[in-house]
Parts: C-alpha cells; structure tokens; sequence
C-alpha cells in the first residue's frame, strides 16, 4: 500500500556545467513533491549534507568512476538525516529493521528531504560520535584514508610519511593513521599558519608547511631532509613533484586525488621529475575507495576503537541552511575548511 508522505523537498540542481571555477548561477534550489513511499521504503529528513571534491568531477560531462551530474536533475552525494515515514517494514543495508526515528547514513544528499529504499541506507551507531562523523572520520573520508595508507602505500612501522591537504577531512587522518601505525615522522602541507599549528598542536603531526608562505618543494626539504618513504597524495601538481623528489628508493606513494587540477580546463603538464620514479624505483599507485569496501569492518573496528580511546582527533567545518549548500561546497574547493566540510540543515 502506498502512503502519501507529507512534505516537499528541496533540492540542489545542476542547471550549467561550470567552467573553471563553479559559479552559483550554474546551481538552482529547486522545490518538488516528493514520491510517495513504497513497501521498504523511507522519507528521510536530511540534517547533514556532504559536500566532497570528487564532486566537482561529476559536474563535467566526462565518463568517469562515479556518473556525471544530470543537467536540470537533483545531485547527490552523502547525507546523515533522521527517518519521519517508513513504508510498510523496512530493513537497511545490513538488514537491521528500520523505524521512525533512527538515524541514517545514505546517498542522496543535496536535499532537504529524501524518499529512497530502507535497503540503500544505514542505521548508524550515534553513540560511537555525532551522527555526522560517518560523513568523516568514520565514513567514506575516514576510509580512504585508511585504504590509501594501508592497503595502498602499504606502509611499515618506522617510515617516514608526507600527506598533502593535511588538514582536511582525508588527509588530517593520514597524518592521525600514520602515528597511530608507528610512522617515525609525519609531515603535513597545508594552506594558512592556522591549519599548520592545528596539524602539529593538537593533531600529532610532526611538522607541518604552510605551502602558500614557503614553497612546497623547499618546505618539504626542510620538513623531511633525509626524505620520505611514503606520500599520500590529495593535491597533484607541484605537490606531487615536491613528493617525488623528496621520496627516499623504493619509496611509494598513495595517488589519492588531485585537487589542484579539479578546476582546470586544459590539461596541465605533470611534474617535471619523472624520471626520477625510475631511478628511485619507485611506486605510484591511484585507487578509489569504493573498490575497497571490504576494508570497512576492519576500519570501523580499528579507527573506531581509537576514536573511543581519545587517540584522534577530528573537526568540522560547518555551513548553516540548505541555501549554502553550493557556498560550502566552493569554499571546500578553495580551503575554507578545516576537517570535514558539511552542510546543516
Ligand atoms: P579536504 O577536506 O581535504 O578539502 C579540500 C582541501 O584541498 C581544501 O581544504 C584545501 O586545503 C586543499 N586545496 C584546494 N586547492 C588546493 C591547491 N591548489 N593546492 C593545495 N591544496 C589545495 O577534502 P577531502 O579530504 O574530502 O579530499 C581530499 C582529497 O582526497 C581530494 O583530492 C579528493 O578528491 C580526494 N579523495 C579521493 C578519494 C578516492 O577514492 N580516491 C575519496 C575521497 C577523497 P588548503 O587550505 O590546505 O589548501
């Protein structure tokens, strides 16, 4: 039997694709009825919306990993909201029964309301942290960081690490990771004095380069002057090239992401050292974090029993009101953010 939910939705539509820089006028907030619910199915009343990088990618019409944005259609992307209707009984991804009132980890953010199967969705653990850390530190962020460090860097007790954009919501667990997993040095880039002093002040991080005060390819040296083992990359560009000559033989690096570059509209030239991945003998391996879902327990567990022991630490940055949804997401691209970028609603 089909139950008519009681509300509209608002929601974030693409309308242009931006060139270079998004703009607001390539956005709309847009107000539609909502379906009504089927058997399993749930409304959802969204009360946090991610905002990520990777979603910059979706909004270019490129085949990709993940499919590109609709023009004129809702995006979508991770949110954290509280069930108000449940269609019939409903059970979520793990197969736990769903109820009003339960908080949800699911996939269809940028709006206000959202109707979707129970099965798509997760009840989480708010008793672990904030509903919205499974957007973060113990959501997909959290993972990849895990994933990058572990599975793809591969990295050993006594290494010595550099992680890029250190104080966002990836690479601020890197650095936390790698303490954590006996790393002997742990160096941090990031933009501002006040992201650097959080990274060594509060966030364990051995030293930390402010790379709009001091080049990153000089700070790094001096950071690390004997060199580093490992490098997690979330920036790309000079970054990387700092990286590469700074990796020690047989040295690896996680490609993460590449976010000096998301913006471009012209392919960019790559570091100019590249050689030097021959003669150091070294690895540069990309991955993307859903390929490795069958880390997460493994994560939940470890990252989970740190966070209930004090070990780590994690911040938001958060934007109030559906109305700022694309203003958080520019900001996100452009460092407005410390930790986890998120929208409350
Ligand atoms: P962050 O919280 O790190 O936010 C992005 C940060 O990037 C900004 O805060 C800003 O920090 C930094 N930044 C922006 N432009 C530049 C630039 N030109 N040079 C240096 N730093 C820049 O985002 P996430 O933690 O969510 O993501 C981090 C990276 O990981 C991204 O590249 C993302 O695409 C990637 N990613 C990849 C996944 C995968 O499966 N491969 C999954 C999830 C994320 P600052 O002020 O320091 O400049």
């Amino acid at each position: 039997m089909k139950e008519t939910p009681m509300t509209t939705t608002r929601e974030w539509h693409l309308v242009r694709r931006p060139r270079g820089e998004p703009l607001d006028k390539d956005f709309a907030l847009v107000e539609t009825p909502l379906a009504p619910l089927d058997d399993g199915e749930i409304l959802v009343r969204n009360t946090f919306l991610s905002v990520d990088p990777y979603m910059r990618g979706r909004m270019n019409d490129v085949k990709s990993y993940v499919p590109a944005f609709q023009l004129d259609q809702p995006m979508d992307g991770g949110a954290i909201g509280v069930v108000v209707q449940v269609g019939g009984s409903a059970t979520d991804a793990t197969g736990r029964e769903v109820v009003k009132g339960d908080t949800v980890l699911h996939g269809l953010g940028w709006r206000s309301h959202a109707v979707l199967p129970a099965r798509r969705a997760r009840v989480v653990d708010a008793a672990l942290a904030p509903a919205q850390a499974w957007l973060g530190v113990l959501g997909m962020p959290g993972l990849t960081a895990y994933v990058g460090l572990t599975r793809i860097a591969q990295l050993r007790e006594g290494e010595r690490v550099f992680v890029s954009a250190a104080a966002g919501a990836v690479g601020s667990l890197v650095g936390q990771i790698a303490r954590l997993k006996g790393a002997s040095l742990v160096v941090g880039s990031a933009g501002g004095p006040e992201k650097t002093r959080w990274l060594t002040d509060d966030a364990g991080f051995d030293r930390a380069v402010d790379y709009k005060a001091t080049p990153i390819g000089t700070g790094l040296k001096e950071a690390a002057p004997e060199g580093i083992d490992v490098y997690f990359d979330n920036v790309g560009a000079d970054h990387l090239e700092a990286a590469i000559s700074s990796l020690r033989p047989n040295g690896r690096a996680a490609i993460c992401g590449m976010i000096a570059r998301y913006n471009d509209t012209e392919a960019a030239p790559g570091p100019r050292n590249m050689a030097m991945i021959i003669g150091k003998r070294l690895t540069l391996r990309g991955f993307i974090v859903s390929d490795h879902d069958d880390l997460r327990p493994q994560f939940e567990e470890e990252v989970g029993g740190w966070l209930r022991e004090g070990k780590i630490v994690w911040r938001e940055t958060v934007v109030e009101g559906i109305d700022q949804a694309v203003a958080g997401f520019r900001s996100l691209l452009s460092g407005g953010n410390t930790g986890k970028m998120l929208i409350r609603l």
